[in-house]
C-alpha cells in the first residue's frame, strides 16, 4: 500500500479544534451523541442515493450503528454502513470548514461560556459542523476507516491525534460505511464500560431512528413516537414515553396528552403531557419539563422556551427539523424559531384544554384542582390569549355549594336579565368570603357572585377587566350599583344623614368617607374600597409579600 500523507488541518480547524477541546461542550460526553448522529445522517444519505443512484454500490446488512468496547485496548468504536466518504469528501469533511462565519460564532461562544457554565448555549454547537471534533475530548488518536457507495470509491484510513495534522492512508474496508476507533485518553476510560455508554445512548439518541447496537445488544428505542400518526399511538406507548421524560417521578401514566405536528412556519413536532400530580417543584418558575430535540436527538433536558410559564406542568418532547439548520447560520434566528414554537404550542395547548372541558368535563376538573392557579397565571402573563385563558378558569360561587365550579361562560349565561355586570369577592378561602356583609344585597336580588379564593386570583381580576363585553366587579368597590329596591325607599333620610355625621366624628381621618349605602340588608354598616384602591384582600397579600 502506499504511504500515509501526512497533512496539515486547515488553519481555521485548528482553532476550531482547541475550542471544542477545551471550552465549547461543558458535557464531555456529547461526544457520543455527535458520532451517533453522524453515523445516522451517513445511513440517511445511504437512503437516499440507494434510491437515486442506480450505480451506488449496495449497502450490506440492515441500515445500523454498532458500537463496541474495548477495555483492554481502552476503545470505542462506533460503525455504520452508511453512506461513507471518499477520500476527497473525507480531506473535505474531517479537514476544513466551509463556513468561516461559524468560527466566528463559535469563538463568541466560547468566550461566553467562559462567564456562565450553565450551558445551554453549547449544547447547541453540534449542530454547527464541528461535531466530529468532540471526538477529541475523549481521544488522543482517531482513526476514521471509510469508503463511500459512490461508484469506483477507494477505500480510506484517516488518522489524528488532533494536533495540527492528520494522515491518509489506504485503507482495507470491503464495503461502504464508516468505522471510528476513538483510542481513549486515560481520564476517558468509563467509556469503555457498557452500562455508561448505554445511559449516555439512552439519554441523547434514545430516539435516533436507525438501530443502535451495543455489545451486540439493542441500546436505543428507536421509535419517536412524536412523529407518528397521532392514531396510530397507544395509551401504552403514551405511558411510556411520559414515564420515560419524567423519569417515573409523576406517576405511571398521564392525565392527558397534546400531540402537534406542524409544517409551516416552522417545522416541528411536539408531545405533551398534563401529569395526574402536580410535581412538587411547580411553584418553582424556572423549572420547565419540555426536552428540545433537533431531528431526533436531544439538545437540551428542561428548556424554558418552549412553552410560557403559566403550561409550566406540562412534560414532554419537541423535536424541530428547523432548528438545526436556521442554528448553523445565526442564533437569532434560533430564538425567532423558539418564539414561534412556542407561539404554536401556547395556541394548541389553550384548544387542547378547552376540548378537553367540553368533551370530558371530569377530567378536566381533575386537571383545574392540580393545575388551574397556574393557568390562571396567564391571564396575567398573556394578554393575547388573555380571553381563551378566562374562558378556561373555573370558580366556586355564592349560589353554587361548595366545590361546585363554574365557568366565566356559565356565569354570564345564567344572569338575571337585569344585571349588566360580573361580581366577584376576594378572600382568603370560602369560608372567609361567604361571611362578608357585601353579600347581602347580592344573595337578595338572586345575583351570584365569582369567589376568587386564592393569592393569584388579584392579579387575575386586575388583569381581566372585562369578560364577553361585560365588566368585572368587585362586590367591596364603592361603585357597585345594585339599582333601587322598593323596600329600601322608605328610609328616613334625616337619621341617616345624623347617622353618617356621628360616624365620620368617630372615625376621623381613618376613613376616606362615609356614605349611605343600598348593599347591605341586615348588617349595619361596612368597609369598600374605593374606585382603583387595591382592595382589602389584595392590600392584605402585598404586605404579605413585603414580609416575606
Ligand atoms: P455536521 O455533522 O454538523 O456536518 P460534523 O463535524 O459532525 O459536522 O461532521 C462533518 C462532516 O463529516 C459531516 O457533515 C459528514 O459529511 C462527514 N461525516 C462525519 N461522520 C460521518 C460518517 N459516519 N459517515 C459519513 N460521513 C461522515
Ligand atoms: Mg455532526
Amino acid at each position: 500500500a502506499p504511504a500515509a500523507v501526512e497533512l496539515p488541518f486547515q488553519a481555521e480547524v485548528q482553532q476550531v479544534l482547541a475550542l471544542v477541546i477545551n471550552s465549547l461542550y461543558t458535557n464531555q460526553e456529547v461526544f457520543l451523541r455527535e458520532l451517533i448522529s453522524n453515523a445516522s445522517d451517513a445511513l440517511d444519505k445511504a437512503r437516499f442515493l440507494a434510491l437515486t443512484r442506480s450505480d451506488a454500490a449496495e449497502q450490506q446488512g440492515e441500515p445500523g450503528i454498532t458500537i463496541t468496547l474495548d477495555d483492554t485496548a481502552r476503545t470505542l468504536t462506533i460503525e455504520d454502513n452508511g453512506v461513507g466518504m471518499t477520500r476527497d469528501e473525507v480531506v473535505q469533511n474531517l479537514g476544513t470548514i466551509a463556513k468561516s462565519g461559524t468560527l466566528e460564532f463559535l469563538k463568541a461562544n466560547a468566550e461566553a461560556s467562559k462567564k456562565k457554565d450553565d450551558g445551554s448555549k453549547l449544547q447547541l454547537i453540534g449542530q454547527f459542523g464541528v461535531g466530529f471534533y468532540a471526538a477529541f475530548m475523549v481521544a488522543s488518536r482517531v482513526d476514521v476507516h471509510t469508503r463511500s457507495m459512490l461508484p469506483g470509491a477507494e477505500p480510506v484510513l484517516w488518522r489524528s491525534a488532533g494536533a495540527g495534522t492528520f494522515s491518509l492512508a489506504a485503507g482495507d474496508r470491503e464495503h461502504p460505511g464508516t468505522r471510528i476507533v476513538l483510542h481513549l485518553k486515560e481520564e476517558a476510560k468509563e467509556y469503555t464500560k457498557a452500562w455508561r455508554v448505554k445511559e449516555i445512548i439512552r439519554k441523547y439518541s434514545d430516539f435516533v431512528h436507525f438501530p443502535i447496537k451495543l455489545n451486540d445488544e439493542l441500546a436505543n428505542r428507536s421509535t419517536a413516537l412524536w412523529t407518528l400518526p397521532k392514531s396510530q399511538v397507544t395509551e401504552e406507548q403514551h405511558a411510556e414515553l411520559f414515564h420515560h421524560v419524567t423519569s417515573g417521578y409523576l406517576g405511571e401514566k398521564p392525565l392527558h396528552h397534546v400531540h402537534i405536528a406542524v409544517d409551516a412556519p416552522v417545522q416541528f413536532y411536539a408531545l405533551l403531557y398534563i401529569p395526574e400530580k402536580a410535581p412538587p417543584d411547580m411553584f418553582q418558575k424556572d423549572r420547565q419539563g419540555i426536552r428540545l430535540y433537533a431531528k431526533r436527538v436531544l439538545i437540551m433536558e428542561d428548556c424554558d422556551k418552549l412553552a410560557p410559564l403559566y403550561l409550566r406542568f406540562l412534560r414532554g418532547v419537541v423535536d424541530s427539523e428547523d432548528l438545526s439548520l436556521n442554528v448553523s447560520r445565526e442564533i437569532l434566528q434560533e430564538s425567532r424559531t423558539l418564539s414561534q414554537i412556542e407561539q404554536q404550542i401556547t395556541r394548541q395547548v389553550l384548544r387542547a384544554l378547552k376540548d378537553l372541558a367540553e368533551s370530558d368535563p371530569e377530567k378536566y376538573q381533575a386537571f383545574w384542582k392540580e393545575f388551574g392557579k397556574v393557568l390562571k397565571e396567564g391571564v396575567s402573563l398573556d394578554w393575547k390569549n388573555k380571553d381563551q385563558i378566562a374562558e378556561l378558569c373555573r370558580f366556586e360561587t355564592l349560589k353554587g355549594e361548595a366545590g361546585k365550579l363554574t365557568s366565566l361562560r356559565q356565569y354570564v349565561d345564567a344572569m338575571p336579565e337585569d344585571q349588566k355586570e360580573i361580581y366577584y369577592i376576594t378572600g382568603l378561602g370560602r369560608a372567609a368570603v361567604e361571611r362578608s356583609p357585601h353579600l347581602e344585597a347580592f344573595r337578595k336580588r338572586g345575583y351570584d357572585v365569582l369567589f376568587m379564593t386564592e393569592p393569584v386570583d388579584e392579579w387575575l381580576v386586575k388583569s381581566l377587566d372585562e369578560f364577553d363585553k361585560r365588566r368585572l366587579k368587585s362586590v367591596t368597590h364603592g361603585d357597585v350599583d345594585l339599582g333601587e329596591s322598593t323596600e329600601e325607599k322608605k328610609t328616613d333620610e334625616a337619621a341617616v344623614d345624623a347617622a353618617i355625621k356621628a360616624v365620620k366624628e368617630a372615625l376621623g381621618d381613618r376613613v376616606k368617607e362615609v356614605r349611605a349605602s343600598r348593599r347591605l340588608t341586615d348588617s349595619a354598616s361596612c368597609l369598600v374600597s374605593a374606585e382603583g384602591d387595591p382592595g382589602a384582600n389584595f392590600e392584605r397579600i402585598l404586605k404579605m409579600m413585603d414580609q416575606a
